[in-house]
């Protein structure tokens, strides 16, 4: 089974201070008739991420119906330039067509895209968190553009000794994804969150 590396643990660390992976707040996503749920099956982790995201999605008055789309490799398996999708084009293919058949078989128009760390199918590819963080950006952009009115919401469900649920923000990954290493680590890195109160905050 894959663990998280040093070096993604700090990743994780410095986007959740960027505002990158925030805490899931169902009240602000709009789930009125269910949810297309796409994810990774890993056994692992199945249970505790479907719970947290039933948890945590299907707030007080909205109807609880997760239409389950898990294959190997979850969302990573859907933006075409994805090397989880190259190495396994036929799944790609497949889940994309479900999320489609999905949307008109249930009439549900909120997609839940899913990914995690550690993940298997990821790690097979050589992906780092960085890397499976940018792929769930191009998958909301690729799911967006076959299911025009959709709304998507990107998930990374993080295992690194302690379990928890974690919402990508667009806006925020985008600022991110522009600064050069050295700047993220002066922002967000570990120096400045000690002691507290002289940081960037
Ligand atoms: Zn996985």
């Amino acid at each position: 089974m894959p663990r998280v590396s040093e070096e993604d643990k700090q990743t994780i660390v410095m986007m959740e201070a960027a505002g990158v992976l925030q805490d899931v707040d169902g009240h602000r996503l709009e789930t009125p008739n269910g949810a297309i749920f796409v994810g990774c099956g890993d056994a692992d982790q199945s249970v505790d991420l479907i719970s947290r995201t039933l948890q945590a999605i299907f707030v007080e008055g909205d109807p609880v119906r997760p239409q389950l789309l898990f294959l190997n490799g979850g969302a990573l398996l859907i933006p075409p330039k994805s090397p989880v999708r190259i190495a396994y084009p036929e799944d790609g293919v497949a889940m994309c067509r479900n999320i489609r058949k999905a949307r008109a078989l249930k009439g549900i128009s909120t997609v839940l895209l899913k990914a995690h760390v550690p993940c298997g199918m990821a790690a097979e590819a050589g992906l780092g968190v960085e890397d499976v963080v940018r792929l769930l950006q191009d998958a909301k952009l690729h799911v967006r553009a076959e299911n025009p009115g959709v709304i998507i919401a990107c998930l990374l469900h993080v295992d690194n000794g302690s379990k928890r649920l974690r919402f990508l923000h667009g806006a925020s990954w985008r600022e991110w994804s522009a600064l050069s290493p050295k700047e993220r680590e002066r922002r967000y890195g570990a120096s400045t969150l000690t002691p507290a109160g002289t940081g960037t905050f």
